[in-house]
């Protein structure tokens, strides 16, 4: 099959012919239809985060058509449409896993970072952490619902079910999608980007935001929470500066550059900050329902997989409006 394969941090991707993946015991083995760039994948492809396995396959936005499934993996058949997502196994065992947390799970294992993900005509999964996904989402759509989405989802339930005021820092895949959910339940948005992304505060007012504008302004009232999905840790301070008391941001990412010292007073008044570290099964199911009844407009950008590349650089220069997403297998004309 053909794959892109990241041979060691800090390296282009490199596309090769590799022997196909075949599924073990719970395994699925699937034809990878669509597979979201996500900003995790630049942590990993730059090294940002240790401990990938290498030569690695990147890529947890998975939409694969099920070819064959091993003994165990009886949830699904040849033919079906299913998701994978970032949470690619876990122990069921410790602490976390036993209080409903496995997102913490202490051996947990994770797609296109400790086993191979979907820059890749082919991967295989355990049939137990794959999603069934709702219909009138092409691939291309479906797939930034199964990290972008699933992640921007859980940041909002960490901001509160109060927060009617939501600041949101960096405007890429996780929240164009969670901008939509948030206005669906009532909440106002408040965009920020990159100073002079005009760009992309005009994306933002399009999806919904009552107001843009760039991360070193205040905004124009105060904010009940805010999320930073840019891995900026400048960005910490100037949330907390724009939160009310009581406030709370959430850091969504998995990585961000060092959190700059800040004066007491930003976080007294108790605000909160927190992160959101990866997800639940439960996660996934609850937002892909969601999904399945509100209608969100994903906005992707496709390339071949072979640009793979290209699309990672793009990310990093925040070129992409929406979701780049990989397209290993063309859909069949007609
Ligand atoms: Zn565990
Ligand atoms: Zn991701």
């Amino acid at each position: 099959m053909r794959a892109m394969l990241l041979d060691a941090p800090g390296l282009q991707l490199r596309a090769a012919v590799v022997p196909s993946p075949s599924p073990g015991s719970g395994q699925v083995l699937l034809r990878v239809r669509a597979c979201g760039i996500c900003r995790t994948d630049l942590h990993v492809a730059d090294g940002e985060l240790s401990g990938a396995k290498t030569p690695l396959v990147l890529g947890h936005e998975i939409v694969g058509e099920v070819v064959s499934g091993e003994e165990g993996a009886g949830a699904f058949a040849a033919g079906d449409r299913v998701g994978v997502p970032w949470l690619a196994w876990t122990c069921g065992e410790c602490r976390f896993c036993r209080a409903g947390r496995e997102n913490l799970c202490d051996r947990a294992r994770f797609t296109g970072y400790q086993v191979d993900g979907g820059y890749a005509e082919y991967t295989v999964a355990d049939a137990r952490f794959c999603f069934r996904l709702p219909e009138g989402y092409s691939d291309a759509e479906a797939a930034p619902l199964l990290c972008a989405g699933l992640i921007g989802h859980r940041a909002l339930r960490a901001a509160g079910g109060e927060a009617e005021r939501l600041g949101i820092y960096g405007f890429g895949a996780a929240a164009h999608i969670v901008a939509q959910v948030a206005r669906h339940e009532g909440r106002r948005i408040f965009a920020f980007t990159r100073s002079g992304d005009v760009e992309g505060q005009a994306f933002a007012r399009e999806l919904g935001a009552v107001w843009a504008g760039a991360s070193t302004e205040p905004p124009p009232e105060p904010l009940d929470a805010a999320i930073i999905f840019a891995p900026v840790g400048a960005l910490v301070p100037a949330a907390l500066a724009a939160v009310e008391k009581a406030g709370v941001v959430v850091c969504a990412g998995i990585h961000m550059s060092a959190i700059p010292s800040f004066p007491y007073e930003i976080l007294w008044g108790e605000r909160t900050i927190r992160s959101v570290a990866n997800l639940t099964r439960r996660d996934g199911e609850e937002f892909l329902a969601l999904a399945g009844r509100v209608p969100l407009q994903v906005a992707t950008e496709t390339l071949a997989l072979e640009h793979a590349n290209e699309g990672l650089d793009r990310l990093r220069r925040g070129q992409v409006r929406g979701a780049a997403v990989l397209t290993p297998i063309q859909p069949a004309a007609g």
